[in-house]
């Protein structure tokens, strides 16, 4: 049985959902201890949870630790099988952290699958659905699966009630690929969503996009959600490249200004501009499991952060594929995949 210290590096969710998703891969029982001890609420969350519940059914698992508050999970996975899933988060947690978790398993199962998720869609400190459906999957699409992502209802802290559906279609084997380079801008555009609040607020929002960025009144959106349970607001910013989309985001909250939402995304979006690596910080940490489980397979990121280090460490553990970050330019970090330990 592989023993994952939860504390060690980040410290937090990832390392459980990750674990999970690789033992189901690997078929390798795995116990994890000290789950998520370096955040301010440790153990198992309702969303870490439903991760863990849902790996369970989607590979018939003995499992163990399975509560909430619990700090060590022991999880012994059965056989991958596609199917027709639906799971519910029953907080505002994230739809898309939880889908982290068994997406990777059900890319090469044995038949297709639609995965659906109730829950929160729009929350900070995870992949917006925007982040999933226009930066994500797109990369994953290209290893070989065919994933398709549909937002049903938007779910925003702290009401939840949002519902996405994933439809995977998957392949024998990922094929890892190169991304080194951005290509030509193609699109940018920047959405300021609001649900059941003002709109002067979105007005806020693009109004602060326009001065900082300069973009053109056509590359800007208010768009007023009338289906959400509760309020929300979040500012998504898209820069469309020929081999690569990326996304940033504010997420709106009480106590919290709209012009600092926007601003917030605007920083984002200018630190990646200011670099020419083509994967951004967040989608770092992301490929790694598709592409070390392809174990082929290169990209140029504009740096790795601790998630990002702490990801590839935990995949070791797991899989034989070497990953090696190496200087690349001045600004980048390559990010090789290659089977085997040499
Ligand atoms: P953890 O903090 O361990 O629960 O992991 C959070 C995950 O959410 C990581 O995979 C991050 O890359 C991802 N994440 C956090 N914020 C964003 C964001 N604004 N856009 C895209 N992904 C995000």
């Amino acid at each position: 049985m592989i023993q994952i210290d939860g504390s060690f590096g980040e410290g937090g969710g990832q390392i459980l959902r990750s674990s999970i998703a690789l033992a189901m891969v690997t078929g390798s029982p795995v116990r994890i201890e000290k789950i998520r001890a370096g955040r301010s609420k440790p153990g198992l969350m309702r969303q870490h949870l439903t991760a863990v519940q849902a790996a369970t059914k989607i590979c018939n698992a003995r499992v163990s630790g399975d509560a909430i508050g619990s700090t060590q999970v022991t999880f012994e996975p059965g056989q991958v099988a596609g199917g027709d899933y639906t799971f519910g988060i029953g907080t505002a947690g994230s739809t898309t952290l939880v889908l982290q978790t068994i997406m990777l398993p059900l890319l090469c199962a044995d038949r297709p699958s639609r995965i659906t998720l109730d829950g929160g869609t729009h929350n900070p400190f995870a992949p917006p659905f925007d982040f999933l459906e226009r930066a994500y999957l797109p990369l994953v699409n290209r290893m070989g699966p065919s994933v398709r992502a549909t937002l049903e209802r938007p779910g925003f802290f702290p009401a939840g009630g949002g519902r996405i559906v994933i439809e995977i279609e998957p392949a024998p084997m990922l094929q890892g690929f190169e991304l080194l380079e951005r290509g030509e801008l193609r699109r940018r555009h920047a959405r300021a969503a609001i649900a059941n609040l003002s709109p002067s607020i979105g007005d806020r929002e693009i109004g602060v996009i326009a001065r900082r960025l300069g973009w053109e009144p056509t590359e800007l959106a208010i768009d007023v959600v009338s289906d959400s349970r509760g309020p929300g607001n979040i500012v998504t910013l898209t820069l469309e490249y020929e081999h690569v989309t990326e996304v940033f985001t504010g997420f709106g909250e009480v106590k919290r200004s709209a012009e600092a939402v926007a601003t917030h995304a605007v920083q984002a979006c200018q630190r990646y501009q200011k670099h020419t690596a083509p994967v951004g910080e967040y989608l770092t940490d992301q490929l790694m499991l598709p592409m070390a489980l392809a174990g082929n397979g290169a990209f140029a990121s504009t740096g790795l952060s601790r998630h990002s280090e702490t990801h590839i460490e935990l995949i070791r553990r797991f899989l034989n594929t070497r990953i090696r970050a190496e200087r690349h330019t001045a600004d980048s970090t390559l990010i090789t995949f290659s089977s085997g330990v040499t």
